[in-house]
């Protein structure tokens, strides 16, 4: 059903666990198939210089928070915001079509936290 890359992420993924001390913490979860995903940021003058998470539910929601993580680490707030969940499914080679929507569960919450983050600044929430 899955192939070869979502695998290697389910079982080995990347950037797991909770962070010491994160600037971000949000948990968000997909109300379609109970999948859920707890993301840690740090940023520092807006870049994104670590990430971790917890997610429990599928493979497809799994393999997408580890792909996504890989894809932030690194980047601005800016470029980790245009991130979306298509993008992941690309990078990971693809997904079964109804496990797609699994894969919102890292958009949604990246975005969120750089809104928490964008708050604390002081700052307008992006849309
Ligand atoms: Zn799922």
């Amino acid at each position: 059903m899955y192939n070869e890359t979502v695998m290697d992420h389910f079982e080995h993924p990347r950037n797991v666990g909770e962070m010491e001390d994160p600037t971000v913490v949000v948990e968000v979860g997909s109300s379609e198939c109970g999948d859920r995903m707890k993301l840690y940021l740090k940023i520092e003058d807006d870049v994104i210089v670590d990430v971790s998470f917890k997610t429990l539910g599928c493979a497809a929601a799994i393999a997408s928070s580890s792909q996504a993580t890989e894809m932030i680490k690194g980047k601005t707030i800016e470029e980790a915001w245009n991130l979306t969940n298509m993008d992941v499914v690309e990078a990971l080679g693809g997904l079964p079509e109804p496990k797609i929507h699994c894969s919102v569960i890292a958009e949604d919450a990246i975005r969120r936290a750089i809104n928490f983050y964008r708050k604390d600044q002081g700052l307008e929430p992006w849309k």
